[in-house]
């Protein structure tokens, strides 16, 4: 894929108005498992910076910064194997951010057990994603990636729950964890 043709289809999931709208509508069955509501200002444990550059480097500085693994994911759009991630037992807040150069993509208030085996969210960080149509499969699914490097996290499905109905099934070893009392680091450059 080339980063034309990237851009064409990357475009904000969800569009946060109407994620805020979503969450203000305060019928939320989702996987806070706080007493507390969702709301738009609890969304965002570590909110992701303002702007940001792209971040692009060789094939090989890649291979030399990722595991096999995480390489194959990020870079070749594989997927791991199901139930495969650590990352499926955190129950801690905090954030979770591309393995490939650091942007937060998610933050552990949308994470939800969707019984699949790969760690699942109702919805990104605003304005971190970007998506394209992935037709491997007989039935095409939409894959996303991250908008800075590009590095594909996983596919999402019209199965999820409230607010949004949407899963984010992502590949844990395109991930890593930040607890809330963690400093985020810096993004990768
Ligand atoms: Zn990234």
């Amino acid at each position: 894929m080339t980063r034309k043709e990237f851009f064409r289809y990357a475009w904000m999931v969800p569009a946060a108005p109407l994620l805020l709208q979503a969450c203000a509508g305060g019928q939320s069955q989702t996987a806070n498992t706080s007493d507390d509501p969702v709301t738009p200002d609890s969304l965002v444990v570590h909110a992701p910076p303002e702007s940001f550059d792209t971040f692009e480097q060789s094939e090989q500085a890649w291979r030399d910064q990722l595991s096999d693994t995480a390489f194959h994911i990020l870079r070749e759009e594989g997927t791991e194997r199901p139930y495969a991630s650590p990352l499926l037992n955190e129950k801690r807040e905090g954030t979770f951010i591309c393995k490939g150069c650091n942007l937060p993509l998610f933050s552990s208030q949308t994470m939800y057990d969707s019984g699949t085996g790969w760690p699942s969210y109702w919805a990104p960080l605003a304005g971190v994603l970007g998506t394209k149509l992935d037709t491997k499969l007989l039935t095409p699914r939409t894959e996303y990636h991250c908008i800075r490097c590009e590095g594909h996290q996983g596919h999402v499905f019209e199965d999820g729950p409230d607010p949004t109905g949407l899963r984010y099934c992502n590949n844990g070893a395109a991930l890593r964890f930040v607890p809330a009392d963690e400093e985020l680091p810096p993004l990768r450059t």
